[in-house]
């Protein structure tokens, strides 16, 4: 449907954050709504910080079916949810709430996204399998939670800032039976960690875009065909990242398919529809140009 077809029955999500001019999310779910022919619409919200309570609040009071929450709000719109799945509890950060009969649930599914993006284009689960994560800001605490909770066997984590990777590790300790250590930034013991890893995440915002030259100092000699390399940036598509770790032969994924997952979740966890997923990943692609 079009927006000249809204009536007294659209259903209303959207997505409250600041700035939200930039977010690809407002196209991939209308494109999907229109494609399923469902009669729902997916609005931006720009929310400043001292507006998040009163906008929560207003998911109930205008009867919207949920929101995606995203930067500067995923950490505080913790403590004005009602309940917390799991996986959002443990990262400590929501980026979707379902407003259930004016109960509001939050949700976190950046991690899922992330693991879905692995199983459905890379036909990889991380159950007994070892990782190592390369940062410790949102994003990777996010992946490395949801690693964690699928079975991972082990997980290295390295980051600029040695207490953030420990706060981490210890935070996933608490949670999960996955093995955590962390290794120094830029220490020569990346070397035997990224030997004994199947898969390599690069989750530090260097390399994206404009600065796209810039790469965290990593042992790339040491990569092989056997290693699933995977960088959360989408923009550029192929990171300089990217580009050292094919020159070894392994297999390359970016970030497309976690941005794709988490709102394909999202969708899922709003109209109980399954998402059209290639309709979603079109309309993404369509929205820039990953080289
Ligand atoms: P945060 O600001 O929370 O974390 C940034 C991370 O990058 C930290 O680990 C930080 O280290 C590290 N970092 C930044 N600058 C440097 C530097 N000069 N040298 C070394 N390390 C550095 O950001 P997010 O976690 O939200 O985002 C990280 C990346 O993930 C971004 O590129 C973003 O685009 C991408 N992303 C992708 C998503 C997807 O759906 N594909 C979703 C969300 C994010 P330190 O702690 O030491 O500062």
């Amino acid at each position: 449907m079009g927006f000249s077809e809204i009536n007294g029955n659209t259903r209303v999500c959207g997505l409250f954050g600041y700035p939200v001019e930039h977010s690809f999310s407002p196209a991939m779910h209308n494109e999907a709504f229109c494609h399923l022919g469902l009669n729902w619409v997916y609005l931006p919200f720009a929310v400043s910080i001292d507006k998040l309570k009163e906008a929560v609040t207003s998911i109930c009071s205008l009867n919207l079916v949920g929101v995606n929450v995203t930067v500067p709000h995923k950490q505080r719109v913790l403590q004005f949810v009602d309940e917390l799945e799991p996986a959002a509890r443990i990262i400590g950060a929501v980026n979707t709430i379902v407003n259930h009969n004016g109960k509001l649930i939050g949700y976190n599914t950046d991690g899922q996204g992330f693991v879905q993006s692995l199983a459905s284009e890379a036909n990889f689960y991380p159950r007994g399998k070892k990782a190592i994560i390369i940062g410790a800001g949102g994003a990777a605490r996010a992946v490395a939670v949801q690693l964690a909770l699928s079975g991972l066997q082990s997980l290295y984590i390295t980051n600029r800032n040695q207490e953030k990777a420990e706060e981490l590790a210890w935070h996933i300790n608490k949670s999960a039976a996955t093995a955590i250590s962390t290794i120094p930034w830029e220490s020569n013991l990346l070397e035997q960690s990224v030997a004994a890893s199947d898969l390599v995440v690069q989750a530090t915002s260097l390399g994206m875009s404009p600065h796209v030259d810039q790469v965290p100092v990593f042992p790339f000699h040491v990569l092989t065909s056997q290693h699933l390399v995977y960088d959360l940036i989408y923009n550029p598509g192929q990171t300089s990242f990217l580009k050292k770790a094919a020159t070894q032969g392994s297999r390359t994924m970016n970030g497309l398919g976690m941005l794709l997952y988490q709102g394909v979740l999202a969708f899922q966890l709003w109209t109980g529809v399954k998402a059209p997923v290639e309709v979603m990943r079109y309309r993404l692609l369509q929205q820039f140009d990953p080289k």
